[in-house]
């Protein structure tokens, strides 16, 4: 449709929508990413339990890595002198940071924020730290990923008065953090907040999006408000958001969740969600959960899902994933992680395919039928 130049080593080509949907291909300076996309999230610069292989055959196309974590281990400076994220962890599609603010504002009880910054106490060894948003961009700069995220300010979603403060907060150092970045081959997007206050995520989405940023993050939500909540709040901002640039819901990443982003604009999703249940010995089926540790499936020859066409639901039964976490082996979390990934993947190929077909209608009843379903004859809820 259309390509609009954010930066010479980015843009944002909207291919098709279809009502509100969106399908489209950031261009980036490692490679294309096609939306709607769902990111893997490698938060110690490692998808836990995959190694890169794995997660190219997933046809994984963006990674999501942590700020904080990396700065506090083994350093961002540490990973600057190997070359950067890519080379370090020797990934060469794309890759995004977060700014660190989230992880730095959920350790409530050490951490004490200000109008210029945050000082904080390291998980790690318990050594002082203070990130501003100048810092997060420096990081940030040293890991080197793609696309480098505004440093905000993430509050409770249903105390307006802080509301108010955080996003106010959240505004000022996305001005600040536009003037600290300098590299030219990363993106960085800012993050509207405004908790589930209609009026604040307007002026938020507005405010943002005036200041030329070549995409944009709705932050602060599945935080805790209710699905119709993000919901509507998701409806708001998309019509006010400058339409020529991706949008990403972070840290979001059901099934239904994804199918209700990519219905209401969003182009780009991550979540711990596939890989944490993975270690939790749960698989992501197509009507709902799996909990491979169950006694029903000792005996179960079948795969997970006997339509998935991921490696393991190609190569293993059910009975041998139940015997590799039973032992404790370290497969159980590769096998998972791959159909849980695969899964979401998938999903994300099938919306994006769909939008393309102007079939999305039709592709989301299918889906959302499915998951209605009660679990087959012999499969205990998860
Ligand atoms: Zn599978």
């Amino acid at each position: 449709m259309n390509t609009q130049p954010t930066s010479p080593c980015f843009s944002f080509d909207l291919t098709a929508r279809d009502r509100r949907a969106r399908a489209g291909i950031f261009h980036t300076p490692h490679g294309d990413i096609q939306t709607p996309v769902f990111a893997p999230v490698g938060t110690q610069a490692t998808v836990k339990s995959l190694t890169p292989a794995q997660l190219a055959e997933l046809h994984a196309s963006l990674i999501l890595s942590n700020t904080y974590h990396l700065y506090l281990r083994p350093g961002d400076e540490l990973v600057a002198e190997m070359g950067g994220l890519h080379r370090f962890m020797n990934w060469d599609r794309p890759i995004l940071t977060d700014s660190g603010g989230y992880q730095v504002f959920s350790l409530e009880d050490s951490r004490k924020i200000d109008d210029d910054g945050v000082t904080f106490k390291s998980h790690v060894d318990g050594s002082i730290h203070r990130f501003t948003p100048e810092k997060s961009i420096a990081i940030q700069e040293n890991l080197g990923a793609d696309i480098i995220m505004a440093f905000d300010e993430c509050a409770s979603p249903y105390d307006r008065e802080y509301s108010i403060k955080a996003m106010q907060r959240t505004h000022a150092w996305a001005e600040r953090c536009l003037q600290a970045k300098h590299r030219p081959e990363q993106a960085l997007f800012g993050i509207i907040q405004g908790g589930i206050f209609p009026d604040l995520r307007q002026e938020s989405a507005r405010y943002i999006g005036s200041l030329g940023f070549p995409g944009h993050a709705i932050g602060g939500l599945s935080v805790g408000e209710t699905k119709a909540e993000m919901h509507s709040m998701l409806e708001l901002v998309d019509t006010l958001l400058p339409d020529d640039r991706p949008r990403y819901l972070m840290g979001v990443g059901t099934p239904e969740d994804l199918i209700n982003g990519v219905l209401r604009g969003v182009d780009i999703f991550d979540c711990v969600l596939p890989t944490r249940l993975a270690r939790h010995n749960a698989a992501l089926t197509r009507q709902n959960r799996m909990n491979l540790v169950n006694a029903a499936y000792a005996h179960d020859p079948r795969p997970i899902d006997e339509q998935c066409a991921c490696y393991t639901c190609q190569n293993f039964s059910r009975a041998y994933l139940r015997h590799l976490i039973t032992a404790k082996e370290m497969l159980a979390a590769t096998l998972l992680s791959i159909h849980n990934l695969y899964t979401l993947i998938n999903l994300t190929q099938g919306l994006r395919q769909a939008i393309l077909e102007h079939n999305l209608e039709q592709f989301v009843t299918d889906f959302l039928q499915q998951r209605q379903l009660k679990p087959q004859e012999g499969e205990p809820e998860a």
